[in-house]
């Protein structure tokens, strides 16, 4: 792939400020790869897209260290520096489904579907980065509401570390992932190339990170709540199911014997089998 070392967005490595090559002069910058920290160039032509490119890339060079991921921790550096100094920012947030395994005293089992929260747009206030919150270092934290909300940023290379956050329970806090994959990218340079916009594509995948990159909940303060309400209607319902079970009529067709309780094999007044045995209707109730 051709694109494969191309840097969007240089870091100043005293300041920490990040600059997308748009904003930058063509040619030597005092910038650097956010990744690797090699110093960047600014290649402004014509007929390709505006890009950095690093200083060195002397491949032969045996202190030469090929960069990572340089697209992808150079994108994060600028969502982290570009929403840090919006301080707020706006965003639309998916919906969050998850499915509820619930097992029974009798042994059975459920598999129910349930929204913990549908779509919508919120506010993300007091934006700051660098954030260590219940065992995870996210990249931008906030809050929507007066609730604690943090955003952890992954692509190819970086991973979220699952099993790391330990949230107390009912804590008053969310955090979502944001994951840009291979396609992003080659959409990203896409659009660069016919539009010249690099940094506004970083403001848009963070309004709408499952409409431009995608976007998994890591943690809702609701559902835990949600989840328990639902385990417990679940088991009303089954109770109840069972209690009309042990309830049910019979009779036997052969002896005209009737009990109620359980289905049975045989008859236990005259021992035929099942075949002679129905299930009545439950007689109707007056009320
Ligand atoms: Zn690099
Ligand atoms: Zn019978």
């Amino acid at each position: 792939m051709g694109n494969t070392n191309l840097v969007p967005f240089g870091l100043d490595g005293s300041s920490g400020e990040i600059i997308s090559v748009e904003a930058c002069d063509s040619g030597r910058t005092r910038y650097v790869c956010p990744d690797c920290k090699t110093p960047l160039i600014a290649r402004k032509g014509n007929v390709r897209t505006w890009h950095f490119a690093h200083a060195c890339q002397d491949i032969d060079d045996p202190r030469y260290v090929p960069c990572t991921a340089p697209f992808f921790s150079s994108l994060c550096s600028a969502a982290r520096s570009y929403a840090e100094s919006a301080a707020n920012l706006s965003m639309k947030l998916a919906a969050y489904q998850d499915i509820l395994q619930v097992r029974f005293d009798d042994g059975a089992t459920l598999e129910q579907e349930y929204t913990v929260t549908n779509s919508r747009r919120v506010l993300l206030e007091h934006i700051h980065t660098g954030v260590s919150l219940y065992g995870v270092s996210f990249d931008l934290a906030g809050e929507v509401q007066g609730v604690q909300f943090c955003v952890y940023l992954t692509h190819p290379g970086r991973s979220f570390p699952a099993g790391s956050l330990q949230v107390p329970d009912d804590a008053r806090f969310g955090a979502i992932e944001i994951h840009f994959d291979e396609s992003f990218k080659k959409r990203f340079w896409h659009i660069a190339r016919e539009t010249g916009h690099l940094k506004q594509q970083v403001i848009e995948a963070l309004a709408d990170p499952a409409r431009h990159a995608s976007m998994k909940w890591l943690y809702h303060a609701r559902k835990a709540k949600r989840s328990r309400d639902l385990r417990e209607r679940l088991l009303h319902q089954h109770e109840a199911e069972v209690g009309r079970r042990k309830t049910q009529r019979y009779r036997c067709f052969n002896c005209t014997y009737e009990w109620v309780g359980e289905e049975l094999p045989a008859c236990p007044n005259c021992h035929v089998g099942a075949l002679y045995i129905s299930r009545l209707r439950p007689e109707l109730s007056s009320g």
